[in-house]
């Protein structure tokens, strides 16, 4: 190759694209392009007095770079045919050629590879590497495809970050176009998408390769990790995030201590697959004009003739990178893993030299605060007002109309059956669920005005869930310590102090450095009233706090809320524990069709049931009614229905025998027929589960009349053989005759 001078003040640029591996046109010589067309290119610059700028592009990317304008003459052997000229402008051919096949030759191959197989060996990392300085271009084209992968895989976590939160926005607007331009991104292979940026995007823009380059990879690796941040986001549960909205943090704040922490661990597993396919992929830089790593060893290939060495050594310095990153982010996956870290106090904490004060959350300023308010006379205080509380779902309004208030110092227990809205109306308390109508009042704030500093009134209001929904990448003492340091700013040292105080009360004080996973049950549940008390709230509510524990650890978790009822805290506590309901509170409501149906002291609940519903379901008794119009009752389906309700309760045949009697003796020998008039009668029949005992009763309109006394004489003598007792009233003009069967 002579020496070929530069233009001194060229007039213009001239731009041409080449492939570098065709010897003798266009090829690398160690790291410099030469060959016949490069020789003559550079003449017509110096001849036309132009700067010459060689890009180098794989044959799939030359004609896109020629055709876009990134170059403005190709050098190479292309053939001039008729469709092409419509396209792109040839010159006359400036050399013929004559072009061969190439003919595998074993005797050939076999001389060649005469030698030992170290002496191969050597040959061919000679040849690779050392002859014309070729580790240069090796060396080079790993520095490129270090800066492509790694400025990708940063400005790709990035912004995968900024999609997966337009992703999972709320706002139809934002999110649709937000998944739309992944499903396209995923859908078109990435060497397209790379050249669309390249040849159309960027087609008249100078900006360089290399950087269009990253801006794709970036744009292709932001889609995976957006996509695998949103499934490990998903992948952290409701009730995390409820249980942190329930001690006073807000979104950001529950997304940053709360969801991301945990999201993390499942995302990074996935995340170093994804950056290291993104670095493998980096390899189809070679179309658009850049000498990666893959790109070196393309014409380094095309130089010496041999595949094998050169692609071994381009797959494991591929494999190398690829193996490092996945070490390093293993090594930052190990250091989050809870499991793994080693059991430490919280950062800035000291373990506390004075014996820890005495256990007990009456230590607690505000708790202390509180129960000399109570001692004071001001037990009356008002704390929560419900008017008229409606909530709808699609497909249930579990809320009505409720009403009522609480009072501070009031234990008030929840019970109904499933499904009457107990759950719903305590998450409205606290505005877990918005109500749909009405409103409630806390500490003197209306919660449903969307101007309400909801997190403030969480703050003093704790909430304790049926799942305990401890936070599981912290351990016991930071679940208890997170929100009291970051939204009370109380300083570590005294939240520290303050959870080993409490977890003392809870029994659980030798567990402080232990994570959630290693607990029973039971415990978590005494770790998340302790969580809550850490924030000294003034009212709790509990939902059913003891329906996922094991029964063998029901009563620890409800002795320490007996406790806690017994220091005066306000409390209201879902629960189906009936004996724990009645002994705790001091006021129940009972919940049902929608509306507090009941609302009593236990002794008025339990004892002295104003209403049929709360009677059947406090007595836990199973009920079957049927209202009779006239004497044209169908007798036969009543009876049927009787025998069915007995079989259904695995009554003994003489029991199922005595309510059929007892029907047909009362009722329909006696009750009907003696009735002036057409009244309607009620017959409703209720065993309990719990005393065994079978009640039938009738009521009826009209005139007084006892049939026990006034009735047929054989048949009443017939039933009275199966009854156990039988009560007749009358009232207000009502006749009601209760027998025991
Ligand atoms: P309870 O606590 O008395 O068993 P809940 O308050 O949990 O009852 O539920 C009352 C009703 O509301 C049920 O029919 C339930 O299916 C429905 N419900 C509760 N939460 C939701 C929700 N998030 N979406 C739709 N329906 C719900």
């Amino acid at each position: 190759m002579p020496e070929i001078a530069e233009a001194e003040n060229p007039d213009f640029t001239i731009t041409i694209g080449t492939t570098g591996l065709a010897e003798p046109y266009s090829f690398y010589e160690g790291e410099t392009l030469t060959g016949f067309d490069i020789e003559l290119m550079q003449r017509f610059a110096l001849w036309a007095n132009a700067e010459l700028v060689i890009e180098v592009y794989d044959w799939g990317g030359i004609i896109s770079a020629c055709a876009s304008g990134k170059v403005d003459y190709i050098m190479s052997n292309l053939f001039i045919t008729e469709e092409r000229s419509e396209a792109i402008d040839f010159s006359v051919p400036y050399r013929t050629i004559e072009t061969v096949m190439v003919v595998a030759d074993t005797a050939a191959t076999a001389a060649a590879g005469s030698g030992s197989f170290l002496e191969d060996l050597s040959s061919s990392f000679e040849k690779t590497f050392i002859r014309e300085n070729r580790w240069k271009l090796i060396l080079n084209g790993l520095l490129v495809t270090l800066e492509i992968a790694f400025l990708s895989g940063f400005f790709g976590t990035i912004l995968g970050f900024g999609l997966c939160l337009l992703i999972r926005s709320r706002r139809k607007l934002i999110s649709v176009p937000a998944n739309a331009f992944c499903r396209l991104m995923k859908g078109i292979p990435s060497l397209v998408v790379l050249m669309f940026i390249y040849f159309v995007v960027f087609a008249s823009s100078s900006l360089g390769a290399i950087p269009i380059a990253i801006l794709s990879f970036s744009l292709i690796f932001a889609v995976a990790v957006s996509r695998i941040l949103n499934t490990g986001i998903s992948s952290v549960s409701q009730g995390q995030q409820e249980a942190s909205a329930a001690l006073g943090f807000r979104k950001t704040g529950t997304f940053l201590h709360v969801v991301f922490p945990q999201a993390i661990l499942h995302v990074l597993p996935l995340y170093k697959e994804e950056f290291v396919a993104m670095l493998q992929l980096t390899s189809i830089v070679g179309y658009i004009s850049i000498q990666d790593l893959t790109k070196a060893g393309d014409i380094i290939r095309s130089r010496t003739y041999e595949a094998f060495f050169p692609l071994i050594a381009t797959a494991v310095i591929y494999f190398l990178i690829s193996a490092a990153i996945t070490f390093a982010v293993g090594r930052i996956e190990l250091g989050l893993d809870p499991h793994r870290r080693p059991r430490r106090l919280p950062k800035g904490v000291k373990e506390s030299k004075s014996p820890a004060r005495q256990a007990g959350w009456k230590a607690a300023p505000a708790a202390a605060a509180q129960t000399q308010a109570a001692d004071a006379g001001q037990t009356q205080e008002e704390l929560i007002r419900i008017e008229h509380l409606k909530k709808v779902y699609p497909n249930a309004t579990p809320l009505k109309d409720v009403n009522t208030s609480v009072r501070r110092g009031e234990v008030i227990t929840i019970i109904g059956p499933s499904g009457t809205g107990k759950s719903t109306l305590l998450r409205c308390l606290n505005r877990l669920e918005t109500p749909t109508e009405g409103s409630i009042t806390v500490f003197g704030k209306n919660i449903c005005e969307n101007h309400t500093d909801l997190t403030a009134i969480r703050r003093q209001m704790g909430m304790v869930f049926q799942s305990f929904n401890l936070f599981e990448h912290l351990t016991i003492v930071e679940n208890i310590m997170l929100a009291p340091t970051l939204l009370n700013r109380q300083p570590k040292q005294e939240a520290y102090e303050n959870a080993i105080r409490l977890l003392k009360t809870v029994g659980l004080a030798e567990k402080a450095l232990n994570y959630p996973d290693e607990l029973s049950g039971g415990q978590k549940q005494r770790v998340a009233i302790a969580r809550t008390l850490a924030m000294n709230p003034q009212i709790i509510l509990f939902d059913e706090p003891t329906s996922a524990l094991d029964p063998t650890m029901v009563g620890e978790v409800q002795n320490v809320i007996r406790q806690l009822a017994a220091e005066g805290m306000t409390m209201l506590i879902v629960t189906h524990e009936m004996k724990f309901a009645r002994d705790v509170s001091t006021r129940i409501f009972y919940m049902d069709q929608g509306v507090i149906y009941e609302d009593g002291t236990p002794e008025e609940l339990f004892e002295h049931p104003k209403k049929d519903r709360t009677r059947a379901f406090v007595k836990r008794l199973k009920v079957l009614s049927f209202t009779i119009s006239g004497p044209d009752y169908d007798f036969v389906a009543m009876e049927e229905a009787l025998q069915q309700f007995g079989e259904k309760h695995r009554l003994p045949l003489r029991r199922q025998d005595a309510l059929c009697y007892a029907f047909e003796e009362i009722c329909a020998t006696n009750i009907i027929p003696n009735q002036a008039q057409e009244y309607l009668v009620q017959v409703s029949t209720e065993y309990s589960e719990d005393t065994d005992t079978l009640e039938m009763r009738f009521e009826w309109g009209g005139r007084r009349y006892n049939p026990m006394e006034e009735g047929e004489t054989i048949s009443i003598l017939l039933v009275k053989a199966f009854l156990k007792d039988a009560v007749y009233t009358y009232e207000n003009e009502e006749n009601r005759l209760v027998v025991t069967l």
